[in-house]
């Protein structure tokens, strides 16, 4: 028997007329350094149909890919609901990768037009003339700067939205149909397409504004740090038009002095990304306290979240952190660590650090080395896969049998499932350090480093080892005007990790080095060891 509701195509313009109407009085704000410049969603609703006039006008039509190299600002939201509402598909660029894989994903993806920001246009321009696929430029902000190779057009944003009509009749799109796509940055090889569905973002916004989720709402402000190329701002956008709460978009102001004047001067409810970004804002903080109050939660995710930043954030400031896990893969939402009410005060910590509960439709498995299943009891250490309606079963146009079975992900991260679905990681499988046939986690090693007062970031990697295969390399960037040195953060350690995983080397380096999307680059510091870089 079939249900008797109405079975109209969950959608991204559905988001977009809900979010520009009923929540038309909520605002996008975005900082210029100096000020802010704001929006409400309701001009948000007419500048977004007037762009999807103008796409129409270059010539956009059916699924073709419309990519932006932009920060978080105003217009990149508009090219969010304005692309795959009319049936095209957004394609976030990461800005920071290489340019050969920037142009590497634009043609992969055959992006036809791409939307950048002025202030990003002296990067662009290197990239452009690579860009086989591109026909249209558009600049937002003065064009004039760029050189277009042959056969490529650019255009003005302000110019392409001018004197257009405020309505669109948004076509009824299949829910299933590609609406937005994010390559992923891959360890090995190149990097993988992830195309999301209007249904699966639809979903995953819902999640977003669920009270154990990030529980957006619409009274918030949020501030979204985390970039829209980044795993689409762990989903805040779309969720944020969908529940009417406000954003503010810090453009390319992402160091700790200008986030906390955002927050001073306007007084976001919370604020999502990664732990290296708290990590300078906490630090900036201790050297001019600033009233950072406005702020309910901070949302932490994207690599594990130290305890001790969580701690920082509540003693000093009140402020609970939510840390949470997951992938571009997964939308990005897999598990948020929202406690049980069960548990009160200091019994609360222990589900805070994990990486959280597993979200409503994210279903779990853990596997070991043979390919058995594992019982979630909290001990048995596995490969975490998961599926679900927001979790990618493949990547576009490339088979990768490896990462995926039977529609399940393989996420590549390690660790346990509780009873009650809590998702503790020790690491991810390439950084986990094998040592005598043991394993020593890197994230445990890191986290209790970063608790010793004059440590301001530590990373840890395995670095091959005669005897013992891997051996631990610590890289240790220290407070400024602080003092330690490698005995005394050995005797630290010890007590709290076994002798044996105490790391064997140690550097002070300046800067941790830090992937695209800010994490810590592993990667580039185990080929710093090898390439007799360091101490
Ligand atoms: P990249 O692979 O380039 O880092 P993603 O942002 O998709 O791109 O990274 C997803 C990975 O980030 C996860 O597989 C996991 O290893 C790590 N990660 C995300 N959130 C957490 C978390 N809360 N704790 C530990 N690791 C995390």
């Amino acid at each position: 028997m079939l249900s008797t509701m109405h079975d109209g195509p969950l959608s991204i313009a559905r988001i977009l007329e809900h979010g520009s109407t009923t929540h038309g009085a909520s605002e996008v704000v975005t900082w210029t350094g100096e000020q802010a410049r704001r929006r409400s969603y309701a001009e948000v609703g007419r500048r977004a149909a007037q762009l999807a006039h103008g796409l129409r006008e270059l010539g956009v039509t059916g699924d073709q890919r419309v990519a932006t190299f932009m920060w978080n600002n105003a217009e990149h939201l508009e090219i969010y609901l304005a692309a795959p509402s009319m049936g095209a598909v957004l394609h976030t660029l990461n800005i920071r990768l290489f340019p050969e894989q920037i142009s590497y994903i634009a043609d992969h993806a055959e992006d036809h037009v791409v939307v950048v920001d002025e202030s990003l246009l002296p990067l662009f321009q290197k990239i452009l003339p690579s860009l086989s696929t591109v026909r249209h430029v558009i600049v937002n902000g003065d064009p004039s700067s760029l050189q277009a190779p042959e056969g490529v057009q650019v255009h003005d944003y302000e110019q392409l939205l001018r004197g257009r009509q405020e309505t669109f009749d948004w076509p009824e799109l299949d829910e299933r149909s590609a609406a937005a796509m994010c390559y992923t940055s891959g360890t090995t090889g190149n990097p993988k397409g992830v195309v999301y569905s209007h249904r699966s973002i639809w979903l995953h916004s819902m999640q977003v504004c669920m009270s154990d989720g990030m529980a957006l709402a619409q009274a918030d402000r949020g501030l979204a740090v985390v970039p829209m190329f980044h795993a689409m701002s762990w989903g805040m956008p779309y969720a944020a038009m969908m529940a009417g709460a406000s954003l503010i978009m810090p453009d390319r102001f992402l160091q700790p002095e200008p986030l906390v004047r955002m927050i001073t001067s306007l007084h976001p409810t919370m604020a999502a990304a990664v732990p290296t970004i708290w990590q300078g804002v906490l630090g900036h903080l201790d050297q001019d306290p600033q009233d950072i109050s406005s702020l309910r939660e901070v949302v932490v995710g994207g690599s594990a979240c130290p305890p001790s930043l969580m701690r920082t954030f509540q003693e000093r400031y009140g402020i609970p952190v939510l840390h949470a896990w997951g992938m571009t893969e997964t939308s990005p939402l897999g598990s948020v660590a929202r406690p049980p009410g069960s548990a009160t005060g200091e019994q609360q910590w222990p589900y805070r650090e994990s990486q959280g509960r597993l979200s409503s439709a994210v279903q779990a498995r853990l596997i070991d080395d043979d390919g058995n299943e594992l019982p979630w009891d909290g001990k048995s250490v596995g490969e975490l896969e998961v599926r679900g309606p927001w979790v990618a079963s493949s990547y576009y146009n490339n088979d990768d049998p490896e990462k995926f079975r039977d529609g399940w992900l393989r996420t590549e991260d390690v660790g346990t499932l509780s009873a009650d679905g809590f998702l503790r990681l020790t690491d991810r499988a390439k950084d986990v350090i094998k040592s005598g046939g043991e394993w020593i986690s890197s994230v445990e090693l890191e986290n209790h480093l970063v608790a010793h007062p004059a440590v301001a970031e530590a990373m840890v990697v395995g670095v091959p080892d005669a005897k013992w295969d891997e051996r631990p390399l610590a890289a240790v960037v220290l407070h400024e005007g602080a003092q330690a040195d490698a005995a005394e953060l050995r005797e630290f350690l010890l007590g709290r990790v076994a002798k044996w995983q105490l790391p064997e080397h140690w550097t002070f380096i300046d800067e941790a080095p830090k992937t695209s999307v800010g994490k810590y680059d592993k990667k580039r510091l185990r080929k710093q060891h090898a390439d007799g870089d360091l101490d």
